[in-house]
């Protein structure tokens, strides 16, 4: 008797994946990031909370639940930080599942087809992964040509 899961499975994936390039390379550019973490520890797996340090002895809390981290980076981008990446991949869940839906194909279909607003970025920042947190605002997400102001100067350059 044999079951069809594999084809079904694929399918689900297929749908679920579906953020585009950019979004998948930005996916994998955090995911070599991971480097900036040193250890997770779960406070809640009910809550779905989880204490982050950092390579630096900071310390971060983030919530796959509510989608956010105490960098401010996930909330601000919807897509998972590295500090969240890092969490998602030891918990081996799956990365694509926490981006938000706004970015998904069938969303951006929606936006572009109805243009419905964007959502808000106009505080959108640029999180530094090691010390995570915000360290410069205005600057909106470079994916949708959403930029409003010009670079000051270069803000994500990190020192390791
Ligand atoms: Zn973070």
């Amino acid at each position: 008797m044999g079951k069809k899961m594999d084809l079904r499975k694929a399918t689900v994936e297929e749908w679920k994946i579906g953020v585009g390039d950019r979004i998948e390379k930005k996916l994998r550019s955090t995911l070599e990031r991971i480097g900036c973490v040193m250890h997770v520890d779960m406070y809640s797996r009910s809550l779905g909370e989880y204490s982050v340090k950092l390579t630096n002895s900071r310390c971060l809390v983030v919530n796959l639940r509510a989608g956010t981290c105490s960098c401010r980076g996930w909330q601000l981008r919807g897509l998972p930080c590295v500090h969240a990446t890092t969490v998602i991949e030891k918990e081996k869940l799956w990365v694509y599942d926490y981006v938000n839906l706004y970015y998904k194909a069938p969303t951006q279909r929606t936006i572009y087809l109805n243009v419905v607003h964007p959502m808000e970025t106009h505080d959108s920042g640029v999180v530094d992964d090691n010390i995570g947190a915000v360290v410069e605002g205005q600057e909106l997400d470079e994916d949708f040509n959403r930029r409003i102001l010009p670079a000051t100067r270069e803000a994500t350059k990190t020192t390791n």
